[in-house]
């Protein structure tokens, strides 16, 4: 019995993460157009009708703007607080309101809390996710943390968190000052240097993969993200790191007893990154 984590891709273009495990697959957060999913999921032998629920960080259209695609098309029930759901315009009868830090009950073996984070002009959340006592958290879209995120993250195994720009690319880039510092604002996205220290404050001998997400096209690179990450991790973390870029699935984390690879499709087989004796 595992938690299989895929990211279908990240980024300002789109974000969804399919979680599985034996009973349970929801998405967290639906930021593709009806058949970008599909193709995505494809890729690993599934389709959205799959799908038992979607989970919705918060309205922004690269995370929610494919939630109501998913109500009509495929009938799927849409977890979302009540301002999410008010911006999406989700049909009420399959939605799911939630409350932050009140958990949500996916089914027998997967529940999420979710967990405010600051985002401007959003009411955006962080998922934790447990299963069977493992934990994996979920956290995208912040210019910056408070100390109950923190707390919440801390002890975590898996932590998927954006790593969105490098301070001199964005600094040295072409946008206007306004949107710079709005991007590097406490409303906007975390830098590599300021989730590298987000990581070291969370990270415990308890964390054995992180997932950086949401790498700005235009003001990051992958090398600059993982190095500046892992200088600040220094030695507290010996596990995997992996980056998570728009156009996914690219591979999986397996939180739990491993699979058995050679039940799984060959095209999921290919794409596992499987940590052994986890
Ligand atoms: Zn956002
Ligand atoms: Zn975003």
């Amino acid at each position: 019995m595992s938690l299989r984590i895929t990211h279908l891709g990240s980024g300002s273009k789109g974000n969804a993460t399919l979680l599985e495990t034996e009973q349970v697959r929801v998405l967290v957060d639906q930021g593709f157009s009806g058949a970008s999913l599909e193709r995505r999921l494809k890729l690993l032998d599934l389709h959205p009708s799959d799908l038992d629920a979607i989970l919705i960080t918060h309205h922004h259209g690269d995370h929610g703007g494919g939630a109501l695609i998913a109500q009509r098309r495929w009938g799927l029930c849409v977890h979302a607080n009540a301002r999410t759901a008010e911006e999406l315009g989700l049909i009420t009868d399959l939605w799911q309101p939630f409350v932050s830090l009140e958990a949500i009950q996916l089914g027998p073996d997967l529940a999420v809390l979710p967990v405010p984070v600051p985002h401007s002009g959003a009411d955006n959340v962080a998922f934790i996710a447990s299963h069977q006592g493992r934990r994996a958290a979920f956290i995208t879209d912040l210019g910056s943390w408070t100390d109950e995120l923190a707390r919440y993250v801390r002890g975590c195994e898996h932590i998927s968190v954006e790593a969105n720009y490098d301070r001199g690319l964005l600094e040295r880039g072409p946008y206007p000052r306004s949107l710079k510092e709005r991007i590097s604002g406490r409303g906007g996205h975390l830098s590599n240097e300021q989730t590298g220290t987000f990581l070291a404050e969370v990270v415990t001998d308890a964390t054995t993969s992180i997932t950086l997400t949401h790498l700005s096209d235009m003001n990051n690179r992958p090398h600059l993200a993982e190095s500046t990450v892992l200088y600040h991790l220094d030695d507290r973390f010996q596990g995997d790191i992996h980056l998570s870029m728009q156009d996914g699935p690219e591979f999986s984390v397996f939180l739990g007893e491993a699979v058995d690879v050679e039940k799984a499709p060959e095209d999921h087989a290919a794409l596992s990154l499987q940590r052994e004796g986890s």
